[in-house]
């Protein structure tokens, strides 16, 4: 093997890691859950931060949010047919939980599109 050779393996190594660096801090930084009632904007969580979040709305219903490792689902709400609460959890750009009967809206803004995500599955 050539030195060149070496210092070509190296620095795809190099990229490669650097790239990954990138893409991992970006996936950090992006991520925010916004939450809208009646096309109203509520709340942004960071979707990092592991959180539960009670939503009370005016009528009395309420709908809970679970944020656990980079994933956002629908605990529980108090809505009839309980679709959000049966919806899958998301992570990526644009996916959205919606509770219809309670008008609730929660999606994931300015991450990472689900390309990969739709591959892998
Ligand atoms: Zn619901």
């Amino acid at each position: 093997m050539k030195k060149n050779d070496l210092f070509l393996i190296g620095g795809i190594i190099v990229f490669v890691f650097v790239a990954f660096l990138l893409l991992l801090i970006f996936r950090t930084e992006g991520s925010k859950v916004l939450i809208t009632i009646d096309g109203k904007e509520h709340k942004t969580f960071n979707i990092n931060e592991d959180t539960t979040y009670n939503i009370l709305l005016d009528n009395g219903e309420w709908n809970i949010l679970e944020i656990k490792d980079g994933y956002v689902k629908m605990l529980d709400a108090s809505c009839p047919d309980k679709l959000c609460v049966k919806h899958n959890k998301i992570r990526y750009n644009t996916e959205s939980i919606t509770c219809l009967p309670n008008g609730v809206d929660i999606r994931v803004i300015g991450g990472e599109e689900s390309d990969l995500d739709a591959i892998a599955k």
